[in-house]
C-alpha cells in the first residue's frame, strides 16, 4: 500500500520541534561553556590577586631595600660615587662629597681624577693636593650593565700618617739598637786607621813600608766612609718619591752596575724578564740600589766561573724579582742574622746591605726573603706590588758582555 503523504501542518510541526531541540542543545552548550568561563574567570583572578600581593610585596620589599640603601650610603664613612657610561658623576654619597669636595656630582671624573689626584708610592692611593694633601685610596668597579661604574673612595690621611708614624718609630728602635753596634764598627777600623797612621810618624820607616801603612790608612778611612754612608741611607729609608718604574729598567740598571764586578770575578750573568712591562712605584734610586745590593752579594759568594741568575715573573698583582747564585751559601745561624744590622762575614764588608735593601723593599710594600744551604747557593726574592699590570711583552736574554770564557750565560724561564 502507498504510503500516505503527511500533510503540511505536521511538517511543520516536526520542523518546529527539530529546531526547537537543536536550540535547547545550543542554549545547553551555551550554558555550559559560560560556566566553564566563569570558573576560569574566577581561577585566573585568584591567580591575578594572588600575582598582584606578590608584586606588592615586592615593590614593599624594594622600598625597603632602597631606603636601606640610602641610609648605608649617607652614613657610610666611606666615599661612594656613581659615574655614568658618560663619564660623569651622576650621584655621590656625603661622605664623597666631604672628602673630593661638594662640587663633585655632575663633575667629569677623568677630568677631575686629572687635576686634583697625584700618584702615590703605593698602588691605588693618591694625594690631593688641593685639599691639603689628603690621602686617598680609590677602588673602580664597572657596572655589569649600563657601562657606568661604581668608585669607592677612602679617605687614608690618618692611616698613612699613623704608618709612616709607625715606621719611623721601628727605625729609630733599630736606630737605637744600631748605635751600640755602631761604635764598635767605627772603633775596629779607626783603630787600625790610628795605628797605620802612627807607624808614618816614624821618620826611619822605609819608603816601602811607608807606602803600604799610607794605602792601609786610606783604605780603613775608605771603610769607616762606607759604613757612614750606608748608615744614612738606613737612616733615611723612606720610599719617597713615587716614580713609576719598569721593573725591564731596574734589571737593566743593576745589570749595568754589575757587569763590570762580575766580569772581573768572571762570574756569567743570565736574565730573563717576565715582567711583560709592569712597573713598580717608588724611588727608582734607592729600588735600583736594594736590587744592586743582592746582585754585588751573589756575585760576591761566587767563584770564578760561578753563574748568578736574574729572574722578574709576575704573580697575583705582586713582581718577584728572584737573584740566584750558585756559590758558597749559608748556613741556618747566617741566614737567621741575614738582615740585621751590622752583620757581616765579610772583612771588608758593613753588614747594613741587607738591612737597607729590606728596609726599601718594605717602605715600598713589598719583602725580601731568602733561601740558602752551605754550598747550595742562595735565592734572594724581592717582591714589589705592581703599579702597572702586565701588556703580555716577554722577554728573555743575556747580556753580550758577560759571556765569559770558563762561564756559560744561559736563558732562564721560570
Ligand atoms: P755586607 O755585604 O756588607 O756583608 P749584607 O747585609 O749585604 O752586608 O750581607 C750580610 C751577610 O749576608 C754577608 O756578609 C754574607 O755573609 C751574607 N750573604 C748575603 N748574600 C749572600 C749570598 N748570596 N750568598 C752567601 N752569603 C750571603
Amino acid at each position: 500500500m502507498e504510503a500516505r503523504p503527511e500533510n503540511p501542518q505536521q511538517l511543520e510541526a516536526g520542523r518546529l520541534a527539530e529546531a526547537f531541540r537543536l536550540f535547547s542543545q545550543a542554549s545547553a552548550d551555551l550554558a555550559g561553556a559560560y560556566t566553564s568561563l566563569q570558573e576560569q574567570v574566577a581561577g585566573l583572578t585568584a591567580e591575578l590577586a594572588l600575582a598582584n600581593g606578590r608584586l606588592k610585596r615586592e615593590i614593599e620589599e624594594k622600598a625597603a631595600l632602597n631606603e636601606r640603601l640610602a641610609l648605608l650610603l649617607d652614613t657610610l664613612p666611606a666615599g661612594v660615587a656613581v659615574v655614568g657610561a658618560g663619564g660623569r658623576v651622576e650621584q655621590a654619597n656625603p661622605a664623597a662629597a666631604a672628602i673630593l669636595g661638594t662640587g663633585i656630582e655632575g663633575c667629569d671624573w677623568a677630568e677631575f681624577a686629572a687635576a686634583g689626584l697625584a700618584q702615590t708610592a703605593t698602588p691605588g692611593e693618591w694625594e690631593m693636593p688641593r685639599l691639603g694633601g689628603r690621602r686617598v685610596c680609590i677602588t673602580d668597579t664597572r657596572l655589569a650593565s649600563g657601562g657606568g661604574r661604581i668608585v669607592l673612595i677612602h679617605d687614608v690621611t690618618e692611616a698613612h700618617r699613623m704608618k709612616a708614624q709607625a715606621a719611623r718609630n721601628e727605625r729609630l728602635a733599630a736606630m737605637g739598637e744600631m748605635a751600640a753596634g755602631l761604635a764598635h764598627q767605627l772603633r775596629t777600623p779607626l783603630a787600625a786607621a790610628l795605628l797605620y797612621a802612627g807607624a808614618l810618624e816614624n821618620p826611619r820607616l822605609p819608603a816601602t813600608e811607608r807606602a803600604r801603612c799610607g794605602s792601609r790608612v786610606v783604605e780603613r778611612l775608605q771603610h769607616l766612609e762606607r759604613l757612614i754612608r750606608d748608615m744614612l741611607t738606613f737612616a733615611r729609608g723612606e720610599a719617597s718619591g713615587g716614580e713609576s718604574i719598569p721593573v725591564s729598567a731596574l734589571l737593566d740598571e743593576a745589570l749595568q752596575v754589575c757587569a763590570p764586578l762580575a766580569h772581573r770575578r768572571e762570574v756569567a750573568f743570565a736574565v730573563a724578564d717576565e715582567s711583560r712591562g709592569a712597573a713598580v712605584s717608588g724611588n727608582r734610586k734607592a729600588l735600583s740600589g736594594a736590587l744592586v745590593n743582592l746582585m754585588e752579594n751573589a756575585l760576591d759568594a761566587c767563584q770564578a766561573g760561578g753563574r748568578v741568575e736574574l729572574a722578574a715573573g709576575l704573580a697575583d698583582g705582586v713582581v718577584c724579582i728572584r737573584v740566584r747564585d750558585n756559590g758558597r751559601g749559608m748556613d741556618t745561624a747566617t741566614r737567621e742574622r741575614l738582615f740585621e744590622p751590622f752583620f757581616t762575614t765579610r772583612a771588608e764588608g758593613t753588614g747594613l746591605g741587607l738591612a737597607i735593601a729590606r728596609g726599601v723593599a718594605r717602605a715600598h710594600g713589598g719583602g725580601i726573603e731568602a733561601e740558602s744551604a752551605p754550598g747550595a747557593g742562595a735565592l734572594f726574592r724581592l717582591t714589589l706590588p705592581v703599579l702597572r699590570p702586565a701588556d703580555g711583552r716577554r722577554r728573555t736574554g743575556h747580556l753580550p758582555a758577560l759571556r765569559f770564557h770558563g762561564g756559560s750565560t744561559t736563558c732562564l724561564s721560570y
